[in-house]
């Protein structure tokens, strides 16, 4: 067996020491990471906040959190092996480029399962809040969630061709007994839906255009554009928009 250069083997302690700290730091980036988004989550109280922070936040909190574990896992795995390592430096080498390609391959693959997998988890709980009975602050009453042809008489003018004019949708809740109405602003550009050719809900509005603008006697139409970030799969729609109240076009 050969001599061991005690330069190098000194170099390979200081080392393992150095790079279990900076694994660690990783590690509680993705714990702060993690437990800040829960605590903001949980002191918001109302669903379409809630709702709202879910849908712009989670996916990409949960990424980050899981890239900075893989980092954490790869510098890791530079400190172990210590006898083959040490027994020259084209070893320590060797460790170097192979657990760098490992970090980058299971990076890879968890941006793919969080991408596709994870909006599955985070819709089902999308839905929920959006179909949560909402309670009128004033009074504590349930209120209903009115269909679209009921919900009409209750949008504002500038709402209804806010629909008219790109994907967006309205639900209004209202309390039967006091008349009180909440109304929530939903973005279609936002909102990831199941696409019929992958089956992943990751089919999303990526445009949107007029296709004829509501009057007071006729509907409008609003073609809209999706695409799918799995597997590419494209679509257009066509959706019915409200009639305008007034004579403003
Ligand atoms: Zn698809």
């Amino acid at each position: 067996m050969e001599e061991l250069d005690p330069k190098y083997v000194s170099f390979l302690d200081t080392w393992n020491g150095w790079i279990n700290i900076i694994a660690l730091v990783f590690v509680g980036i993705a714990a702060i990471l993690s437990l800040y988004y829960l605590v903001r989550l949980l002191a918001i109280s109302d669903p379409k906040r809630k709702h709202d922070f879910i849908n712009n936040n989670e996916i990409n909190m949960f990424w980050y959190s899981m890239l900075n574990l893989t980092i954490a896992g790869g510098l890791y795995l530079n400190t172990v092996a210590n006898t083959y390592v040490q027994e020259e430096v084209m070893h320590f080498i060797v460790r170097l480029f192979i657990t760098a390609s490992f970090t980058t391959i299971f990076a890879l693959i968890f941006n793919s399962l969080i991408k596709v997998y994870y909006p599955f988890k985070v819709n089902r709980r999308l839905n929920q809040l959006r179909h949560k009975i909402r309670v009128n602050p004033n009074n504590g009453n349930k209120m209903k969630l009115l269909s679209e042809e009921e919900e009409d008489k209750h949008m504002t003018d500038e709402m209804i061709e806010e629909e008219a004019r790109a994907s967006v949708d309205f639900d209004v809740w209202f309390d039967e007994e006091t008349g009180y109405t909440k109304i929530e602003k939903y973005d279609g550009t936002s909102l990831a839906v199941e696409c019929p050719s992958c089956g992943y809900r990751t089919l999303r509005v990526i445009e949107d255009q007029i296709l004829r603008s509501p009057t007071v006697d006729e509907e409008g139409e609003l073609e809209e554009f999706l695409a799918c970030s799995y597997c590419g799969h494209k679509e257009r729609k066509v959706v019915v928009t409200h009639r305008l109240r007034t004579k403003t076009a």
